[in-house]
């Protein structure tokens, strides 16, 4: 694995994080931390669009479809960027249901969202799990009848984060409920504002928004099927593969803050960076975050020579995941009870981030299959052990 950029790459890196420095301001960064990095804040939406039209949202993809037809190495490192910046950093159109629509979609499907999607224009949610279908996906119900020309669905989602602010629900949905339960399912992409949707908040420990969606008699054009009828579980497993790649940019630049505050911060009379064990703390989430990255990279050099991610993509999501949380928590013991102190008061270390990064930090274990799910994952196609 070579981790040099091309000349023209680090360019093309350069190139966006001038941009970000350029265009990002306080209030684009507010919202999206309001919101969870998501992307369909107004402020959010503005700055993405102008980033896209660069093709940087896009990078990996082929100029027809709006990228750049670079590596899968500088999109990873983009992303990266992105989200160390605090920009929104969770696309569900561009980085899941973009790649499973140019696989499996239909010349017309293609043609009809994948420039939108590279520009910037459309963001989708993720409409899978369901009350009792979250690690068993499979057992998902909501039901959708054919009727010829649309299909008629009814049924609830759950957790189903995004859909208050994105214009389409990337939706599975059981077609034939009388085959096998992975095999009845399909993948739609469904308008919000269809008549029938009905979207309720959950707000998260990490204080942002996932929601219910209550669909009744909604009318979902032939059109907007994915690829086959029927075949949605396999297309939703693959695009879980490009959900679980994590990049930990976002966590990366609290720790670099984290550093500098402890070199630069005199607690009874020596700074906090001599204290032996906020060393080791330091020192330790450092190698881990090492880890992370080469975890990360290594996802971009199995794309770049050809072949899928699987267990990797797991194992990936698992430790990053992981990471994060234990470097939020060292951090919270470092700073001590002054760490518990909240965004927008003039005491809080690090402007509060520390305090509101660990409970992010909580949630990202969960979404896109739970680190158990994982550790089965890797268990089982990783090393061969058998399903339990
Ligand atoms: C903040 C947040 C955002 C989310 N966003 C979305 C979204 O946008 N779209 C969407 O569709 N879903 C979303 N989810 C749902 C998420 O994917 C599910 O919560 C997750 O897959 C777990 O499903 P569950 O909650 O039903 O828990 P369950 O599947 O009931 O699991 C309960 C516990 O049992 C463990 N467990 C289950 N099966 C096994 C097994 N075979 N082996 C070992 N342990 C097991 C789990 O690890 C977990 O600890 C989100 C969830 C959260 C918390």
């Amino acid at each position: 694995m070579d981790f040099e950029f091309k000349p023209e790459e680090q360019k093309v890196l350069d190139d966006v994080e001038a941009f970000i420095k350029a265009e990002s301001t306080e209030e684009m960064l507010a919202e999206t931390r309001v919101i969870g990095a998501c992307y369909g804040g107004k402020l959010g939406r503005e700055i993405i669009k102008k980033l896209a039209s660069h093709g940087w949202l896009v990078p990996n993809w082929p100029a027809e479809y709006g990228g750049l037809g670079a590596s899968a190495k500088l999109t990873f490192a983009i992303r990266d960027t992105i989200a160390y910046h605090g920009l929104p950093a969770s696309f569900v159109a561009a980085h899941m249901a973009g790649p499973t629509i140019m696989h499996v979609g239909s010349e017309e499907m293609k043609k009809e969202w994948l420039l939108p999607i590279a520009r910037g224009e459309v963001e989708f949610a993720l409409g899978y799990t369901e009350p009792q279908a979250g690690s068993d996906l499979s057992s998902l119900n909501l039901r959708a009848v054919d009727e010829g020309d649309h299909f008629v669905l009814n049924g609830q989602k759950t957790f189903n984060t995004h859909s208050h602010v994105a214009d389409y629900h990337w939706l599975a949905c059981r077609t034939d409920p009388d085959a096998k339960k992975h095999k009845g399912v399909s993948m739609m992409i469904v308008d919000f504002k269809s008549p029938g949707i009905e979207v309720r908040p959950m707000i998260t420990l990490a204080d942002w928004q996932t929601n219910e969606v209550y669909y009744d008699n909604v009318i979902v054009p032939k059109k907007n099927l994915v690829g086959e009828k029927n075949k949605g579980f396999y297309y939703l497993m693959a695009a879980l593969d490009f959900e679980r790649m994590f990049p930990t940019g976002g966590y990366r630049r609290l720790f670099e803050d984290m550093v500098q505050y402890a070199k630069e911060t005199v607690v009874g009379g020596q700074p906090l960076s001599k204290r032996p064990l906020v060393r080791q703390k330091l020192a330790q989430i450092a190698t881990e975050m090492e880890v992370c990255k080469l975890l990360f990279y290594n996802l971009a050099y199995i794309l770049d020579t050809g072949q899928i991610p699987n267990y990797q993509a797991s194992m990936q999501k698992m430790f990053a995941t992981e990471t994060a949380q234990r470097l939020t928590k060292g951090c919270m013991e470092v700073l001590g009870l002054f760490a518990q102190i909240k965004t927008g008061s003039k005491h809080a270390p690090l402007a509060g981030r520390v305090e509101w990064m660990n409970r992010w930090s909580i949630v990202e274990t969960i979404y896109a299959g739970t680190n158990e799910v994982q550790r089965n994952i890797i268990a089982l196609r990783g090393l061969g052990l058998p399903a339990n």
